[in-house]
C-alpha cells in the first residue's frame, strides 16, 4: 500500500535501537491517542553481538511492561564478581570474590542477554499493544524546524523529508579480515573505531535507479535514537563534548575451550605486563571477553590505528598471554567487535523541548561496564509518558523540560563513573606502594564495590521539579531556565520525614503485600505496570482502628468529588482510575478489616464490573510466603501512616500526610491540565494486572 506523500504523525522516532525501542514500546500503550512512526536506516534488526547486561533497574522496568519474565528466564544470572591480580611472582591468582549486585536492592539481579533478544521483546510487546511497526530500510534525508509554532501544542513545528533504501543498501558490510573468520559477525560497522555511512547511504538512495519513493512527515515531536553518530543530533546543530582516549579494545563472544576455573564468572583479569581481560558469561554456552588490544596515538597524536589488523585470531591471542598459564582457545565465535574507549555527553537533550536526543546519540563511553544499553532504554522510558501525556493534553508542555535536568545529570554521572572504571581496568597493576604509575588493586576493588550501586540503576535520584516536590523546589536546567514546583501562587509540601526508605526523586522500593480481597500476595512493585498512570498510594495505618477509617473515608470524600484533582484531570469518558490511581495499604489485621467500609474512590465501582478488589493491600502475614513488613521495610509508622505520589515511570514525587489533600492537590495542579475533548471515550489504559 503505497504511502501518501504528505502525512502528519506525532511523535517522529529516528533510530530502532534499545532508545528508539523502549519510547515506541511506551507510545504503544497510548496508541489510541498518539500516532507514532518508527524509522531505521538499517534492514534488519541486531541478531547477535553488541550490548548484553541488564541492570536490575532495567529488569524492573522490564516488568513493569511484561516482559520482564522472558529476560529473566533466558539471561544467564551473573551473581559473583572474581577479582584476579598478579602475585608477587607475577603469576595471575584470585584475589578477591565480591558478589555483582549488592544483596538487597532490587528483587532482581543484574543479568547478560544480547541485545537482539532485548530488541525482540520490545517488538513483540509493541506489536501486543498497538499496530505501530518500526518501517525499516528508511531513513531521514532533510529536516526543518518552525520555531515559532514550538509552544502552540496542536502545532506540527518539524518537517522531515524520509527515503526508503534497497535492501542491499540497508544491510552493513561486514569485515573479511579473520583468516578463519568467514561468516562469524562483526559489530565493527557500528564501531566508534568506523566512520558514519549515514551520508553515504543517503547519497546512495538518491542516485540508485532502485530508490524507493521519498515521503514528508510533519511531526510534533521527533526523537533521534540514532546512536552515536547520530544524524537527529546534527540537524538541530548539538554537539557531543569529551575525549576520546588511546586505549583499543576487542571484544570476542566465544564457547571457551579453557582450563581458567573462573570462566562462569564475571572477572576481572589484570597481569603483570599483558594487559586486562573482563570475562562476562553468557546464555546459551557463550562468554564474552574484553580484551585491551594495545594503546594507539589518538587524533591530536597523529595518526588513528588501522583497524583493519583486528582479527578474532588477534583478539584471541591477547587474552592468551593475559590469562596465561591458563590455555584458552574456541571452536565457535558467535560475534567480534573492536572500540576505542571516549567518554562523550551531549551539550544539550532537547530542541525548544519539541526535538529530542536520548541513547548513544547524547552518550557514549566504554561498554565494559555495561551502562549503554540500560542507561539509553532508561533515557527514553524517562521521555515516553510524558511525551504522550503532552501530546494528549493531560500535562502542560513545561513537564518537557524535566527529561533533560533529569537525564544529563545521569549522563554525566556515567561518563565521570565510566571514565574512572576505564582507568582502574585498562591500567597496568602497582608493582607497590612506590609504582606511582600503576594501579593500586585496593583501589580497583573500591571501584567495584562502590561502583556497583551506579551500575546497578537504583541510585539514579532526580533533582527537585515540578514532578518531584523536594524541598527547594526548583532545579537549574542546563539551558539556565528555572523549572519549579511553583504553579501560580502555590506550592506543594513534600514531607519526607514520614518515611524511612522512600526517598523522593527514586525509584519506590518494593516488598510484598497481600491483596484484601483475595490475600493473595503481590510484589509492590507489580502493583504499579507501565501504562501511564500516575499513583497515589495511601499508607492508611491501622484501619481496623475507628478513627485511622474515619480519617481515610474523609479524604475520599473529597478525591470522590466532582471537582477533585482525579474528577477535573481525568478525560471525560475515560475509567477514573486511568489518569491517577489510588492504592491502599494498611497495617491493620486482614481478617479483621471488611475491604467495602471504605469509600468508593478506593474500590470504584462500575455498572459493568461490580468493585475493583484489586486497589486495597495490607501489611499482613500471608498463607504461604511468611511475613513481610511492609511498614518496617518502607521505615512507615503503622499508625500515623502517610501518602506517596508515584509518577508513571515508578519514581517517587510526593510524601506527605495520608490525609494531606490540599498538598496532593497542588501537586498535580502544578503540570496537569484540563483534558482536550478530543480524547475518544474508550479506553486503551488498564490497571488490570491479571495480564501481568
Ligand atoms: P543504537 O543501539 O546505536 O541504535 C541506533 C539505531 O539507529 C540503529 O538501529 C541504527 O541503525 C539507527 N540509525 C542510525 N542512524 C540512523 C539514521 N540516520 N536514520 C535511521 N536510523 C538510523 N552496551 C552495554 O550495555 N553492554 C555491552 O557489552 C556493550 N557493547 C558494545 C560494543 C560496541 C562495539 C558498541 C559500539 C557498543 C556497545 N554497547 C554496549 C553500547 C550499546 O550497544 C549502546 O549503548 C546501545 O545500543 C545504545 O542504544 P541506542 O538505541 O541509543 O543506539
Amino acid at each position: 500500500q503505497p504511502q501518501p506523500a504528505t502525512s502528519d504523525c506525532d511523535v517522529l522516532i529516528v533510530g530502532a535501537g534499545p532508545a528508539g525501542l523502549m519510547l515506541a514500546n511506551w507510545l504503544s500503550r497510548f496508541s489510541q491517542d498518539v500516532k507514532t512512526r518508527i524509522l531505521d536506516k538499517r534492514g534488519t534488526k541486531i541478531f547477535n553481538g553488541q550490548a548484553d547486561g541488564l541492570q536490575c533497574r532495567t529488569l524492573e522496568i522490564f516488568d513493569s511492561f511484561d516482559f520482564g519474565h522472558r529476560a529473566w528466564r533466558e539471561s544467564n544470572h551473573m551473581l559473583e564478581i572474581c577479582l584476579w591480580n598478579p602475585d608477587k611472582d607475577g603469576v595471575i591468582r584470585r584475589s578477591d570474590r565480591i558478589p555483582d549486585t549488592i544483596p538487597g536492592i532490587s528483587r532482581f539481579q543484574q543479568v547478560v542477554l544480547h541485545q537482539g533478544r532485548i530488541e525482540r521483546f520490545f517488538l513483540d510487546s509493541i506489536a501486543k499493544n498497538s499496530d505501530i511497526k518500526v518501517e525499516r530500510a528508511t531513513l531521514p534525508i532533510s529536516f526543518s524546524f518552525d520555531e515559532s509554532v514550538s509552544k502552540n501544542t496542536e502545532a506540527y513545528p518539524i518537517t522531515v523529508t524520509i527515503q526508503h533504501l534497497t535492501e542491499e543498501e540497508a544491510t552493513p558490510k561486514q569485515s573479511a579480515t579473520s583468516q578463519n573468520g568467514a561468516g562469524i559477525s562483526d559489530g565493527l560497522f557500528r564501531s566508534n573505531m568506523t566512520p558514519d555511512d549515514t551520508q553515504e547511504l543517503i547519497n546512495l538512495a538518491q542516485k540508485s535507479k532502485h530508490a524507493g519513493q521519498t515521503e514528508t512527515i510533519r511531526a510534533k515531536f521527533m526523537v533521534g535514537c540514532d546512536g552515536a553518530h547520530s544524524w537527529v543530533r546534527n540537524q538541530v546543530g548539538f554537539t557531543l563534548k569529551g575525549e576520546s582516549t588511546d586505549y583499543i579494545w576487542g571484544v570476542l563472544d566465544i564457547v571457551p575451550i579453557t582450563d581458567f576455573p573462573d570462566i562462569r564468572m564475571r572477572c576481572a583479569i589484570h597481569s603483570a605486563s599483558q594487559g586486562s581481560v573482563m570475562v562476562i558469561p553468557r546464555e546459551n554456552k557463550l562468554v564474552r571477553l574484553y580484551i585491551q588490544l594495545t594503546t594507539v596515538q589518538n587524533a591530536a597524536g597523529g595518526a588513528k590505528f588501522d583497524r583493519s589488523t583486528i582479527t578474532p585470531e588477534v583478539i584471541l591471542a591477547s587474552a592468551q598471554r593475559i590469562m596465561a598459564p591458563y590455555k584458552l582457545s574456541y571452536k565457535y565465535c558467535d560475534w567480534w567487535t573492536a572500540y576505542q574507549i571516549g567518554q562523550r555527553v551531549g551539550d544539550s537533550f532537547s530542541l525548544h523541548e519539541r526535538v529530542f536526543l536520548a541513547g548513544d546519540a547524547v552518550h557514549t563511553h566504554s561498554p565494559k561496564a555495561g551502562q549503554g544499553m540500560n542507561v539509553s532504554m532508561q533515557d527514553t522510558y524517562n521521555l515516553g509518558w510524558k511525551l504522550a501525556h503532552a501530546v494528549r493534553g493531560t500535562h502542560d508542555l513545561s513537564v518537557l523540560k524535566t527529561y533533560q535536568s533529569e537525564r544529563r545529570k545521569i549522563a554525566q554521572d556515567l561518563i565521570d563513573f565510566d571514565h574512572k572504571f576505564s582507568r582502574l581496568f585498562s591500567g597496568r597493576p602497582a608493582k607497590d606502594v612506590l609504582d606511582e604509575e600503576g594501579i593500586s588493586m585496593d583501589e580497583f576493588k573500591d571501584a567495584f564495590v562502590k561502583g556497583n550501586m551506579f551500575a546497578s540503576g537504583i541510585a539514579v535520584d532526580y533533582g527537585s521539579s515540578m514532578i518531584v516536590a523536594k524541598s527547594g523546589s526548583s532545579v537549574e536546567q542546563g539551558d539556565g531556565t528555572d523549572v519549579s514546583i511553583q504553579s501560580g501562587t502555590t506550592a506543594a509540601i513534600s514531607k519526607p520525614e514520614l518515611t524511612k526508605n522512600i526517598s523522593l526523586g527514586k525509584r519506590m522500593p518494593s516488598v510484598k503485600v497481600l491483596n484484601q480481597a483475595d490475600a493473595r500476595p503481590w510484589h509492590f512493585q507489580e502493583l504499579l505496570p507501565s501504562n501511564g498512570c500516575w499513583r497515589l498510594v495511601l499508607f492508611a495505618g491501622d484501619l481496623t482502628d475507628k478513627a485511622s477509617l474515619e480519617r481515610l473515608n474523609r479524604l475520599g470524600a473529597h478525591l470522590g468529588s466532582k471537582d477533585s484533582f482525579i474528577n477535573r484531570y481525568t478525560p471525560p469518558g475515560r475509567p477514573v482510575d486511568s489518569l491517577i490511581e489510588v492504592l491502599t495499604v494498611h497495617s491493620g489485621k486482614r481478617a479483621e478489616f471488611e475491604l467495602l467500609s471504605l469509600a468508593e474512590p478506593f474500590h470504584p465501582y462500575t455498572e459493568q464490573d461490580g468493585y475493583d478488589y484489586w486497589k486495597v493491600f495490607v501489611d499482613d502475614v500471608s498463607y504461604h510466603e511468611g511475613e513481610n513488613k511492609a511498614y518496617d521495610f518502607y521505615g512507615i509508622d503503622k499508625e500515623r501512616g502517610c501518602g506517596v505520589i508515584i509518577r508513571p515511570d515508578q519514581y517517587v514525587s510526593w510524601i506527605g500526610h495520608v490525609d494531606d489533600y490540599e498538598n496532593m492537590d497542588k501537586f498535580f495542579s502544578a503540570f496537569m491540565k484540563t483534558p482536550k475533548a478530543t480524547i475518544r471515550a474508550t479506553n486503551g489504559l488498564t490497571n488490570d494486572t491479571s495480564t501481568l
